[in-house]
């Protein structure tokens, strides 16, 4: 057994990493002490490690149950590329090839078995279970997608109730659940179904930090439109469209314009679904045109664009869907075409639907997403708060925030807005109170008398748009309720009653066309680290096409990336990237170090290498922290923070400064550089004055001195 001083260390040998993510620490730590857990994370938040690293560190065999056999055989096929004893055991083996697993696995050369639950509980599986429970010891039961055991959770699969009895069998084995559901019902009925041990329930932010969110209206030539939209970017990505004849013409049209895509819909065979998907993952072409029936197992971490050519059908599935890109951290896009003409015929379906309970729930989901598309505020802030999360807006990654619609004082409007709602009495929702509050002759107005309302009328000053931009914002920021149960009705709350009662101010984001420019923009730098990237992805290429896996297995894009970014020239530089263990190093090391000496030698590039120190800080950095949470996670001063990040900035590496400095105290202190040098700090800070902080002017002058060579 081989002794680590701490988990990070472990970490590194086994994984190649450098450093936890958010929350993975904790959780392996509470594993290691054989406690029942609930791990609750989004997609790409990194769940798999939570069991497979304390696996490596107990002893006996670590049994992780997983519903798809596509699932089982990339986890396996990722961690044998490590070098870890890892192995399934489903119904596509042969005979042999199954006694010689088993035969492995009782000679205890196996960490980490993968099986399918109806495996797992059949007769004949039972006696084996017991030689490995005597043998080598089960050290812990991990169950994978375990909202699989809910009814009430989108994937139910009957088998998963039955692994309770696993828990009977083996009492005294510790069960380690996880899921990326972000419903509470389906939390409760895991641990009820599992019959977890007063299990530690660690729930992860449901903020998906790198992937940028953006809404585009639908233009009328709008296939062109996706086409540029896809052209823009780099890298593997997924078009969602409603029907399969769209899925169908737009891979074709695709094809047509030299876009390597391919269709997945549930009207194929099983055959071609499974040859598309393959080449998928494995980079053979680039963009799948799919229904939704592509989901659960795309375990593809290096999605780099999600695209909603149609209107999702509820947020949720949206938020699922849009969570496919960028499981490994990396930056990621979402965007969704919008047009009033998709609505339409979305309603159309939902009006089909027989029952009138079904009805009214799709129509209040179809409205969630509209209130999304249509919102002004951050559209992060939108997506969390209807997981029941706050998050305090300005993400700074979507397209709202990137090209910030005016703020404006609309407290007089939101005082006229809510009372109407009390005036109402809190029964309608709103369409009803807008009608009111601008005098529509409708009949249903003088139905309930509200034309005698003392805000009827007031509002006629609007239109319709308008107030609906008004009740939107209202709502995204918390400032109203609204009942969940398929109507929609407004409900005032704390909030609402501040406002009301004039101790509270509201300040929406008021749509119109205006865009504001960003300031760090080109960078010379940042297009050689490109150019090598590609380079590094075609060697990947190769190499993994030799072995017959998809490239993800050999390295993640962030390897890549770092490896573009920090030049190593030799297998020591090499060992320190991220993603780069003990067994990748020996079996890759030496033809990525070639092939970047010769990008270098070609392209006369020098070798810029932050500190080890500094290289800690930017990737908890790449990972979202904040300059205080970095500082707070190392143990340092944040001062010691804003230091490595303006000398990473000013070393060309990708540090955003929008992240950072707020844009307009960007082009001031541009403006006083231009005017007084950049030599002195202290000057610089005498003739910008109180509001400018001496961090906030080394860090643009760190950027400011990066353009200068
Ligand atoms: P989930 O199952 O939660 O969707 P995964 O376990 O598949 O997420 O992890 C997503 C990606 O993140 C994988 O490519 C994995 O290798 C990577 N990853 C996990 N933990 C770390 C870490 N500590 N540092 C860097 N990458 C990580
Ligand atoms: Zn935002």
């Amino acid at each position: 057994m081989l002794e680590f001083t701490s988990l990070e260390e472990a970490l590194k040998h086994f994984f190649g990493y450098d450093t936890f993510r958010p929350g993975q620490k904790n959780i392996i730590q509470e594993a290691l002490n054989n406690r029942d857990l609930l791990v609750i994370m989004p997609t790409g938040g990194g769940k798999s490690l939570c069991f497979q690293l304390p696996a490596l560190l107990k002893s006996g065999l670590t049994i992780v149950v997983s519903p798809l056999i596509a699932l089982m055989q990339d986890q396996v096929d990722a961690l044998r590329d490590n070098g870890i004893g890892a192995t399934f055991l489903n119904s596509t083996l042969s005979w042999d090839e199954v006694r010689s697993r088993q035969a492995a696995i009782l000679q205890g050369k196996i960490k980490l078995l993968y099986v399918a639950p109806e495996r797992l509980l059949a007769d004949n599986f039972a006696a084996f279970l017991q030689q490995i429970a005597t043998q080598v010891g089960i050290s812990t039961i991990a169950i994978d997608e375990a909202h699989c055991v809910s009814e009430w959770g989108h994937d139910f699969r009957p088998e998963y109730r039955q692994l309770r009895l696993l828990r009977d069998r083996y009492p005294q084995v510790p069960v380690l659940a996880l899921t990326a559901t972000a419903t509470k019902r389906v939390q409760q009925d895991i641990i009820q179904q599992l019959r977890l041990r007063q299990p530690n329930t660690h729930l992860a932010s449901f903020n998906r930090i790198n992937i940028n969110y953006e809404v585009q209206s639908k233009e009328k030539r709008n296939y062109i439109q996706l086409l540029k939209n896809i052209r823009q970017q780099s890298g593997s990505g997924i078009v969602y469209c409603l029907s399969r004849r769209s899925v169908e013409e737009i891979s074709l049209r695709l094809q047509k314009d030299n876009i390597k895509a391919l269709p997945y819909h549930a009207g194929m065979t099983n055959e071609t679904r499974s040859i598309n998907q393959t080449r998928f993952l494995r980079d053979d072409v680039q963009v799948m045109v799919a229904t939704i029936a592509f989901g659960m197992g795309i375990n593809k971490p290096d999605v780099r664009f999600v695209f909603h050519y149609d209107l999702p059908q509820s947020l949720e599935s949206f938020y699922q869907e849009s969570g496919r890109a960028g499981r490994d951290g990396e930056a990621a896009k979402s965007i969704l075409f919008f047009s009033i003409g998709d609505l339409k015929k979305i309603d159309f379906l939902i009006e089909q639907k027989s029952d009138a309970t079904e009805q009214r729930i799709a129509r209040q989901q179809l409205h969630q997403v509209v209130d999304y598309a249509e919102g002004t505020d951050c559209r992060r802030t939108i997506l969390l708060r209807y997981f029941g999360e706050r998050y305090s807006g300005n993400c700074g990654k979507c397209d709202n925030c990137l090209n910030p619609k005016p703020v404006e004082d609309w407290t007089i409007e939101a005082q006229k807005f809510l009372s109407c709602v009390a005036r109402c009495r809190e029964r309608f929702g709103m369409m009803h109170t807008i009608d009111v509050l601008r005098g529509s002759r409708k009949k249903k107005i003088e139905q309930y008398g509200h034309h005698l309302l003392s805000t009827y009328g007031i509002g006629k000053d609007k239109t319709l748009e308008e107030w609906k931009m008004l009740g939107r914002s209202l709502l995204h920021q918390g400032l109203v309720a609204e009942t969940n149960d398929g109507y929609r009705i407004l409900k005032l709350n704390k909030k609402s009653w501040e406002i009301l009662r004039k101790q509270r101010s509201v300040e929406i984001a008021v749509n119109s066309n205006l865009k504001t420019k960003s300031v760090g923009e080109y960078n010379p730098r940042q297009a050689e680290a490109e150019m090598l990237f590609e380079q590094l992805r075609k060697l990947r290429k190769r190499i993994a096409d030799a072995q017959s896996v998809p490239p993800y297995v050999i390295f993640a894009d962030s390897s890549l990336r770092s490896m573009a970014q920090k030049r190593p020239q030799n297998l020591t530089d090499f060992s320190f990237i991220s993603g780069v263990g003990v067994h990748k190093l020996k079996q890759y090391g030496e033809q990525f170090v070639s092939e970047i000496r010769a990008f270098c030698e070609i392209h006369k590039l020098p070798v810029p290498l932050p500190s080890s120190s500094q290289m800690i800080t930017f990737q908890f950095y790449q990972q979202g922290l904040t300059p205080k949470q970095i500082a707070q996670e190392r143990g340092l001063a944040i001062g010691t923070i804003y230091h490595h990040l303006s000398e990473l900035i000013e070393m060309n590496q990708p540090v955003d400064i929008n992240t950072l400095v707020d844009k307009n105290k960007q082009q001031f202190i541009l403006k006083t550089i231009d005017k007084v040098g950049a030599d002195s700090l202290k000057i610089l800070k005498e003739n910008l004055g109180e509001d400018y902080s001496y961090e906030e002017i080394r860090l643009v002058r760190a950027w400011w001195k990066s353009k200068q060579n």
